[in-house]
């Protein structure tokens, strides 16, 4: 048998991971090597004889690990994008270990008494080693030994509820999937969409994205039909309520051992955020207005509809009022919005004018399916930047939603540059172009953002490289990255009609920009009440516990003066996988948060002259290149050239 290839560094251009190499079986060897490596590097730099240097403990620190790192990088990039019932049974059993064996390094007292005594005088060591501290305190090195006992046996039971909890949702998004077998109730999807459901047995399974308000509701003329994919998508995997109970209260204690009121007060004091307050005094803001704009909404749409709506209903009803009041019609644009042009002539296109990169595809370079396309990033000079590795298609191996992740990180430490990957969940049609949505395209630019984050990092410690920044940080340049969708100089250069190559017509666009003004309280309302949900769950004090989920989650949104029942949160708690199975457990604030940011630094592209290479430079020289290697909110004051206010952000989304 050949040599397992996570053993080694790869030997593909950018280290990019040997996908045709790697079979199931090579994981769990390699996660057991990769673990037991790193412990004895960890041990030896523990029990070192010479005085803690920031070089042989925290340099140390960032270059253990390595099979680990890469095994891990691997596994969970498939584990989201291409699962099997393989894939699911090695996360069940790796993941608790791999908890034991953060806890083992960050409650290992002797390296813990070593990294207290390091000092240094640079500036990014000295950033990095409090880092280092910071993530050794948060994570209970200071606690007595049965406290740290408790902490362990939490994390565990912590990291098997949560995979649990992913499972039952992906197993969900198809066991839960709206069943038709005659083609008639689909009327309203387009053909191609119908065509593309249609299985081996006659039925059409239309299977089920991760939110609340499912697209299909916005195109079905048969009401009932609506109601039941509705009602499907609220009430699935309904065994993650109890999950995210406990989980909810175990989180809670895991706080209160750390010295924090609640999991809320624990989460965000290394976020730029740093205290509950300041979080609830931002939503204060929000809420009212957004419930108040909503309620408008409702009214126009009952009107249309000429009854009372039901909240199954409100998706269809705001594209008829969109079309009515607008004259505008979402699917009219879709031709203009083929896949492949999309990102060659809108994403990467708008990414050379800022920033004088260019993209070429690398088919001798392979993914781990035939839909994934690897791209070579070069910079302006022509210098090799890191790969981009794309995988648009939706499949029944890949969880809901769109993200970007790292295969490779940046970093001078290793010499190593970039590979990073978007993932979408594009419905692959049966045969000819794919043709996007809007929100799709806006989702390709925004995850794109991500990635750019990612491949213009320029630091020189792997741990803060790219996008690991504050998570209520970490959104902002993705979402500065939206604004080129509609920008006039891009899209004219990449939303041209597939069959006719026709430019979009001028009045489609501006029609499109007046009615985006039409449901921004819909938007904004489902947002903030599924931001909120998440933080009654982790505002709970240790011992406080829930016997009924649904009946908390009710009360949690009324409490917060959200609750309107045609506009339930983006996610219930059961089907909520940002808290319990990502990595946003009170921290779903965080895209409003960093949105503050996204508005100011829109403001400030325009303010000077838009999409320009002068422009792409000074936001990529002092805020993307610098990853997490400097204090987040001093990048964006080096970039805006001030500190950041509200008053962008409630002017956009028609709140002031
Ligand atoms: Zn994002």
């Amino acid at each position: 048998m050949a040599e397992n290839p996570f053993f080694a560094p790869s030997d593909l251009p950018y280290e990019l991971p040997p996908f045709a190499d790697i079979r199931e079986e090579h994981y769990l060897p390699a996660f057991e090597r990769g673990m037991a490596e790193q412990l004895a590097e960890v041990d030896a730099i523990a029990s070192g004889t010479e005085p803690p240097t920031f070089a042989n403990t925290i340099a140390a620190l960032e270059r253990s690990g390595r099979i680990l790192d890469r095994t891990a990088t691997v596994f969970f990039s498939i584990a989201a994008s291409n699962s099997t019932d393989g894939i699911m049974e090695i996360e069940k059993e790796v993941s608790p270990q791999l908890t034991r064996h953060s806890d083992a390094i960050r409650l290992n007292r002797a390296l813990w008494a070593r990294i207290k005594q390091v000092s240094t005088e640079d500036a990014e060591e000295s950033w990095l080693l409090e880092k280092y501290r910071d993530d050794f305190v948060r994570a209970g090195a200071d606690l007595s030994e049965p406290e740290q006992d408790r902490l362990r046996a939490l994390n565990e039971e912590l990291s098997t509820l949560s995979t649990a909890f992913s499972q039952s949702l992906l197993k969900a998004s198809t066991e839960s999937a709206l069943v038709v077998t005659d083609p008639k109730e689909l009327d309203g999807l387009d053909e191609a969409k119908i065509e593309s459901l249609r299985k081996d047995d006659g039925t059409y399974v239309l299977p089920l994205l991760n939110f609340t308000a499912q697209p299909g509701l916005a195109q079905l003329t048969d009401r009932d039909v609506r109601r039941r994919l509705y009602e499907l998508s609220v009430g699935r995997a309904p065994g993650n309520f109890g999950v995210a109970a406990k989980m909810a209260g175990l989180r809670a204690e895991r706080a209160a051992l750390l010295g924090f009121p609640s999991h809320a007060a624990y989460t965000v004091a290394n976020q730029t955020a740093k205290t509950v307050e300041a979080v609830e005094e931002m939503l204060g803001q929000l809420v009212g207005p957004a419930v108040r704009n909503a309620k408008k909404e409702a009214e126009a749409l009952a009107e249309q509809a000429g009854f009372a709506i039901e909240p199954w209903d409100w998706p269809y009803y705001s594209e008829k009022v969109r079309q009515a009041r607008y004259d505008f019609d979402g699917s009219a644009m879709r031709p203009y919005f083929e896949l492949n042009r999309v990102y060659r002539d809108g994403v990467f296109f708008a990414a050379t004018k800022l920033y004088g990169v260019t993209f070429a595809e690398r088919s001798d370079l392979g993914g781990y399916h035939p839909d994934v396309t690897v791209f070579e990033v070069l910079d302006g000079d022509g210098s090799r930047l890191g790969l981009f590795v794309l995988d648009p298609y939706a499949r029944a191996t890949k969880r809901g939603g769109a993200w970007m992740n790292n295969l490779v990180d940046q970093s001078f430490l290793f010499g190593l540059r970039p590979v990073v990957m978007n993932n979408l969940n594009v419905t692959k049609p049966a045969s000819g172009p794919t043709l996007l949505t809007y929100e799709e395209v806006n989702t390709a630019f925004h995850e794109f953002g991500h990635a750019l984050h990612g491949l213009f990092s320029q630091v020189r410690f792997p741990r803060v490289s790219g996008t690991s920044v504050p998570r209520d940080f970490v959104e902002y340049p993705s979402q500065v990255n939206e604004m080129w969708v509609t920008w006039p100089e891009v899209l004219a250069n990449y939303a041209k009609h597939h069959e006719t190559g026709e430019p979009m017509p001028a009045e489609l666009v501006e029609k499109l920009k007046a009615a985006e003004k039409f449901n921004q309280g819909f938007k904004t309302v489902e947002y903030l009440a599924a931001t909120l949900l998440d933080w009654s769950w982790h505002k709970l004090a240790a011992g406080e516990s829930v016997a009924d989920p649904e009946a908390f989650e009710a009360g949690a949104l009324e409490a917060a003066q959200i609750a309107f029942p045609l506009v339930r949160p983006r996610y219930r708690t059961n089907y909520f996988a940002h808290i319990y199975a990502g990595g946003y457990s009170a921290g779903y604030y965080s895209y409003i948060w960093s949105e503050v940011l996204d508005a100011e630094s829109v403001e400030w592209f325009k303010e000077n002259g838009g999409l320009t290479r002068a422009n792409g430079d000074h936001f990529r020289g002092e805020l993307l290149s610098r990853g997490g290697s400097i204090d987040p909110l001093t990048a964006f004051r080096n970039f805006r050239g001030r500190e950041a206010g509200i008053g962008p952000l409630l002017a956009r989304r028609g709140l002031s």
